[in-house]
């Protein structure tokens, strides 16, 4: 496909579902009810270094649970698999995001996607204090897009002052020996995380960098280890998408993570990633013009990742295969 012809396609599916108006913006974090529901943008970005996009691409939100994935990520570079996997496991749980369920026998948290993982790992990021350890998270996710990266001040106050039940989770976890830290610190670096600010096409770099094995296609800097590429990839397969996750795997057919800040991205390996913002979501939390946009985007490329391995995508002569080293 030509350059113009991908942005048609994007420019096509944008104005086909702007006029979408179901579902809500996220109101449960005060702040994220300011969000202006209209909205809206599509960003892909290739392996070799392209973007194309179209909407609100340069609008500003918070990752929410787009985040879990890179900490994931992060979290095994600081302490590998078994360290890790001895405090998470990797079983989708076919509940919300904010469920309050251990596994029975080893008391783990599910996996890294459902908050309770994502705050069992955030007590384990390296860091002699709470700002090394912000900043720790913070230089990471600048390696993948090759920017600095804030963090908005009035959404992590704003989750921190409401987030109860994500407390519940931490001091069950607390009680279980899951998490031996201070809780308060643990659920406050969980919390910037979350709200730390990009916008879609940072984003869309973020899943371009997963796609090109760990290195952003832009700056040729590797922002996480390749072994762990393949870890990240198969967890948010499996629960990216929390209790629509085996929907998504069977509709859509690739790697992907939603937030309630209205983003959502996935992954087309080896090719390139796509980012979606709108933050009118559905009842599992996720951006439901994001939906329809991958949906698409995966019914009409044939990017479903068996698809993909049975040779019928129809990408092969679209955007090359290639990997920048
Ligand atoms: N910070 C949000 C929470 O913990 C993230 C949820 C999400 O994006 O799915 O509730």
């Amino acid at each position: 496909m030509h350059e113009f012809e991908i942005l048609k396609v994007i420019d096509e599916l944008y104005y086909k579902y702007l006029p979408l108006r179901e579902g809500k913006v996220a109101s449960y974090i005060p702040e994220l009810a300011k969000a202006n529901p209209d909205w809206f943008a599509i960003t892909i970005a290739t392996v070799d270094g392209r973007v194309y996009d179209v909407g609100d691409y340069s609008q500003l939100f918070t990752l929410q649970s787009i985040s879990k994935p890179f900490v994931y990520g992060l979290a095994l570079e600081d302490h590998g698999r078994d360290y890790i996997h001895s405090k998470v496991g990797v079983e989708p749980t076919g509940e919300a995001f904010n469920s309050i369920a251990l596994d029975e026998k080893s008391k783990r948290p599910h996996n890294p996607m459902i908050n309770a993982g994502a705050i069992a790992l955030a007590s384990v990021i390296k860091g002699a204090d709470p700002t090394e350890r912000l900043n720790h998270t913070l230089e990471m996710f600048r390696r993948y897009i090759g920017e600095d990266v804030i963090v908005n001040m009035s959404v992590f106050l704003s989750e921190r002052t409401t987030g109860h039940r994500n407390r519940a989770i931490a001091y069950l976890m607390r009680n279980f020996d899951m998490i031996d830290s201070d809780i308060e610190t643990t659920l406050d670096l969980y919390f910037q995380q979350c709200s730390v600010m990009m916008n879609c096409r940072q984003m869309a770099i973020m899943a371009a960098t997963l796609a090109n094995k760990g290195i952003n296609p832009i700056t040729k800097q590797r922002a996480v280890e390749q072994q762990y590429v393949r870890d990240i990839l198969s967890v948010i397969y499996t629960c990216g998408l929390y209790d629509s996750a085996g929907e998504w795997a069977y509709n859509v057919g690739l790697p992907a993570k939603s937030g309630v800040g209205g983003g959502i991205i996935a992954v087309v390996p080896r090719h390139f990633g796509i980012a979606v913002f709108s933050p009118l979501l559905d009842d599992h939390g996720h951006s439901l013009r994001g939906i329809r946009v991958c949906e698409e985007l995966s019914r009409r490329f044939n990017l479903h990742i068996f698809d993909l391995l049975m040779g019928e995508s129809k990408l092969d002569d679209i955007i090359a295969a290639k990997t920048v080293e």
